[in-house]
């Protein structure tokens, strides 16, 4: 019997590693009663946009939020249809709801992202914009999916929550249409101490209009221009979350050896089906979730858990067509099939190769017997 235990994700071990330099950092901008959009959120957000190489970038209360503002900003509105899908957050056709719009729901491909073959039949005269999701750290087909748009005159509004610093020949996740969203909830790739999220753009309208809709409809000048919301991005956090993206490309580093370590162990083995690679053609993934497929799957969950090796499964497993109160189509056989197989295996920079070959061992036994 081990004693050994991997917890899914482990924030105190992470909190621990970088205490000595966040303490004094947290204590000077308390000092200094600097709290609601202060001089960390404009460096923040400068600093983002610099990473991004984007004209904006603007901080909000939490990557929900940031999908709302987007779709707002870019004139998404009641009686118009977005494409998005089903293997995703609810949040995001939730955004989608909260603007009086429709989610209209996709396949998604081998590699769980937007599959970009399944878009053109489910356009109507309502249809709108596109939502790609960056699921999992990893950018979807964006060549045919900006195709399709063209094509058909839709706008592209990305959820990239998922994937602050993936790429896709070169560009980076939350660019490549009108406007991206990230999220800084805890468990993502950069993670502030709380809730957070942002949007990106380089249209200069959606980001004036994303300015004023954060902060009560407010121009800086004090005259409300129009009803907002209060989605400000806290100083604080964005004080921390500025000091962690100075230290993100060794976050995406250590991920990226981590998703090698698991392929080396584990491609080859029927029974499952791993994520690509890190070096994977036009695709550079950072690796926000390990997301296999697997065989018998819930016994090899129970099994691994019985090992110490806690995995989850996105969202508690359902994708967002398997809730019925939401009353969202459900003609997506590939996706429903994925979601009866789908897990993800522990992956943060708190894990040791050790932890990873050990993890590794168990799958391998598990398979074996
Ligand atoms: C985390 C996440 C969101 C929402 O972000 P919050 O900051 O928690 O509101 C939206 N979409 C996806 C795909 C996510 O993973």
């Amino acid at each position: 019997m081990t004693s050994k235990i991997i917890p899914f994700f482990n924030y105190p071990v992470l909190y621990e590693r970088q205490k000595k330099d966040l303490l004094p950092l947290i204590d000077e901008i308390l000092s200094g009663g600097r709290y609601i959009m202060q001089k960390e959120l404009e460096n923040f957000e400068s600093d983002l946009a610099r990473y991004l190489g984007v004209k904006y970038a603007l901080g909000v209360a939490d990557g929900t939020m940031a999908l709302i503002l987007a779709l707002k900003a870019s004139n998404i509105s009641p009686g118009d249809e977005v494409l998005v899908p089903s293997h995703t957050f609810v949040a995001t056709a939730a955004a989608i709801a909260h603007v009086g719009a429709t989610p209209v729901l996709v396949e998604c491909d081998w590699s769980h992202l937007m599959d970009p073959s399944d878009l053109e039949h489910r356009i109507t005269s309502k249809t709108k914009a596109i939502m790609p999701v960056q699921l999992n750290g990893r950018v979807a087909e964006m060549n045919e999916i900006k195709d399709v748009a063209e094509r058909n005159g839709l706008i592209i509004i990305e959820d990239a929550a998922q994937a602050l610093g993936a790429k896709f020949k070169g560009e980076f996740a939350g660019t490549f249409g009108v406007a991206g969203t990230f999220s800084f909830y805890p468990s993502k790739t950069l993670g502030g101490f709380g809730d957070g999220g942002a949007v990106v753009t380089n249209d200069s309208r959606i980001a004036d209009s994303i300015r004023l809709l954060r902060d009560h409809g407010r121009h800086p000048s004090g005259e409300v221009m129009q009803w907002g919301f209060n989605s400000r991005l806290d100083n604080l956090q964005a004080g921390i979350l500025g000091y962690k993206l100075k230290h993100y490309s060794k976050e995406i580093e250590r991920r990226r050896e981590i998703a090698a370590l698991y392929h080396s162990s584990l491609d080859g083995l029927e029974a499952l089906k791993l994520p690509p690679p890190p070096s994977d053609g036009d695709h550079f993934d950072i690796f926000q979730n390990y997301e296999i497929e697997a065989n018998c799957r819930d016994e090899l969950r129970a099994y691994l858990d019985v090992q110490g090796v806690k995995t989850i499964i996105q969202w508690g497993g359902k994708v967002i067509h398997q809730y019925p109160s939401l009353g969202l189509n459900k003609d997506l056989p590939m996706t429903e099939l994925m979601s009866r197989r789908y897990m993800l295996l522990p992956m943060n920079t708190s894990l040791s190769n050790e932890d990873i070959s050990y993890i590794c061992e168990q799958i391998l036994t598990f398979y074996r017997r």
